[in-house]
């Protein structure tokens, strides 16, 4: 069995900490060099459920896609939720370990990972990293389709192939327009409007978007004749943790490792159930002349 040092510099060799933003907090959390490990458990967030999840996998790494402590902190303590994961982790001798904006941006990264879970064919980074003489690295992708389809028919795909979720895929545009090209972005991607538009793709699919950027970006149909599809921030990251440990399974196949790479199907995003409304015109007050 490999110890975790031996894990944690192959995990690095993937995802660089160097190549995280400046205000993100990744690498390792928890966790003694020293200590072997004999499985590891990849998921998108380190709540008590993944950790609960990871102690009865007897696993002894944990590899998130989000920080623990994003903004840092004062305390560990275990009567505060956060506390109780460390608590959790340290107890059982299970490592933490996050690679979050350094694996968005990796070649294959988040993104390439979502575009897979699409069957997209990935032509080239949206915002290249300027570091990369190759431009493979970079955040969000632009893709192809592999035959055109309308945004309806795209967001049904998406649909289906991303983890199921509560709030399934929303859509913003016609959603008769054809599709051919798209740009995708895993997590929140409003930051990245200026970049899909200068891409001059049919269609845009991320998370989290919000009412004004949408719906200014909408209105200005002269600049931007595209639609935005919102999926779960979760779901469209969760694609990456199939990919990135297919990557550490490979790493450990050449070291001879005995090493188990597990990926969870919990499904960890916050939002649990969805009433859909049942017409989109708004209902009549009662007493309202018909
Ligand atoms: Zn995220």
């Amino acid at each position: 069995m490999p110890r975790l040092s031996e894990v944690i510099a192959a995990l690095e060799s993937l995802w660089p900490a160097e190549r995280a933003e400046t205000w993100d907090a990744v690498g390792t959390v928890v966790g003694d060099p020293d200590q072997e490990v004999g499985r590891v458990l990849f998921a998108v967030d380190p709540v008590q459920e993944i950790v609960d999840e990871a102690l009865k996998l007897d696993a002894h790494l944990l590899v998130t896609h989000h920080p623990l402590y994003l903004r840092g902190t004062t305390t560990v303590a275990a009567s505060h939720f956060k506390g109780r994961v460390v608590h959790t982790l340290i107890k059982n001798d299970i490592a933490l370990h996050v690679a979050h904006t350094n694996a968005d941006t990796a070649d294959p990264g988040v993104s390439d990972a979502l575009a897979g879970a699409l069957g997209l064919r990935v032509v080239r980074p949206l915002v290249p990293d300027a570091t990369d003489p190759e431009g493979r690295r970079g955040l969000g992708r632009i893709c192809e389709l592999d035959h055109p389809m309308t945004v309806r028919e795209f967001a049904a795909r998406a649909a289906e192939r991303l983890p199921a979720t509560a709030q399934g895929i929303r859509v913003a545009g016609d959603a008769e327009a054809l599709v051919r090209t798209v740009a995708v972005s895993g997590g929140s991607g409003d930051s990245l409007f200026d970049a899909v538009r200068a891409a001059g793709v049919d269609a845009f699919l991320t998370a989290d978007l919000r009412h004004h950027p949408v719906s200014e970006f909408i209105a200005d149909r002269a600049h931007s004749p595209l639609a935005l599809l919102d999926a779960a921030h979760w779901a469209t990251e969760w694609p990456w943790c199939e990919q990135a440990a297919a990557q550490l399974d490979e790493i450990s196949d050449r070291h001879g490792w005995d090493l188990r790479v597990h990926v969870s199907r919990t499904v960890t995003d916050p939002w649990t159930s969805h009433s859909p409304s049942l017409s989109l015109s708004l209902p009549l007050s009662p007493g309202a002349p018909n």
